[in-house]
């Protein structure tokens, strides 16, 4: 099987009706890199940021994101890299954000809502990306997003950070596209709206799974409430994508849904651009789209 897998590595996953699709790795740190190299991946579809932020004892300083995001960046190339900024909480947490204990931590302060509360971790983290957006392809991306007023004080802040940049003279990317990850069922039904803020939009079936089956991911005992090919899901996964064509920006699967090849059929037939997983999937994706 090993060598048949090969046979696909270098090969684009064109679908049989001539769509391109990226098939990208997910990576949780630079260590992870040179699974992607050996993995022929098109480029890297979610890069969690969250390991720069756990285990230390204090906020990660500018200049050590940005020579991580850069040292990322220069190894893929040219080749996309979408980084996503800090998704922090629930079941991922550092002391020294001194977070209030939550009931109901999956439904609380994490992610984009601990950015948006406290405005001067996430510009650190913006100045990085920015600052490492010179060194290749970056696509900055936002986790757990509800609203488009949401979108709008992001990219207000993303705007200002760029205007500081160059007032500095420092060098980046103006063109890094900036885009949300949909994994709230919110932001599912309002992609219509949503998508005429961004480049381009992420489904996190992980997240999006559990809020809409309403099945914490962390409750082993509600896993066979868990029906990962529910209707619901796909419905949301369909209108997301349609949504995103219609706005003419592109969009893509980074949850582990993305590597399901018993729906790899579904995802052409909707027009997905882009799936990105764990290394060791990408050549079985590439050889189910191309293989027919
Ligand atoms: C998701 O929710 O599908 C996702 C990719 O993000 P994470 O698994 O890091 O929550
Ligand atoms: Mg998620």
């Amino acid at each position: 099987h090993r060598r048949y897998l090969d046979t696909f590595r270098g090969r684009e996953a064109v679908t049989p009706d001539g769509h391109r699709i990226l098939v990208c790795a997910n990576i949780g740190a630079p260590k992870d890199l040179e699974a992607v190299l050996g993995a022929d991946a098109d480029g890297i579809g979610l890069f969690r940021s969250e390991f720069l932020y756990l285990g230390r004892d204090n906020y990660p300083p500018e200049e050590d994101q940005y020579q991580a995001y850069r040292q990322v960046l220069e190894a893929m190339d040219g080749r996309m890299v979408v980084i996503r900024t800090l998704d922090i909480g629930a079941d991922k947490q550092a002391d020294y954000f001194q977070l209030p204990k939550e009931e109901n931590p999956a439904m609380g302060l994490r992610a984009i809502r601990i950015c948006l509360t406290r405005p001067e971790v996430f510009r650190t983290q913006l100045r990085a990306l920015y600052r490492a957006s010179a060194h290749g392809k970056l696509g900055i991306m936002f986790p757990m997003i509800t609203s488009v007023s949401e979108v709008k004080r992001i990219k207000e802040m993303c705007a200002q950070v760029r205007a500081e940049l160059k007032a500095e003279g420092v060098p980046f990317d103006e063109h890094a596209e900036l885009g949300i990850m949909i994994e709230t069922p919110a932001a599912a039904v309002i992609s219509d709206l949503l998508a005429r803020e961004v480049d381009f939009f992420s489904i996190g079936t992980n997240d999006l799974t559990q809020y809409t089956l309403a099945v914490d991911r962390q409750n082993a005992q509600v896993e066979p409430f868990c029906d990962r090919h529910h209707e619901a899901l796909l419905r949301l996964i369909r209108t997301t994508v349609e949504n995103a064509h219609k706005a003419g920006i592109w969009a893509g699967i980074c949850g582990e849904l993305a590597a399901d090849t018993t729906l790899t059929d579904f995802f052409m037939e909707v027009g997905v651009d882009e799936l990105s997983m764990t290394p060791g999937a990408i050549l079985e994706t590439k050889a189910k789209i191309l293989d027919r």
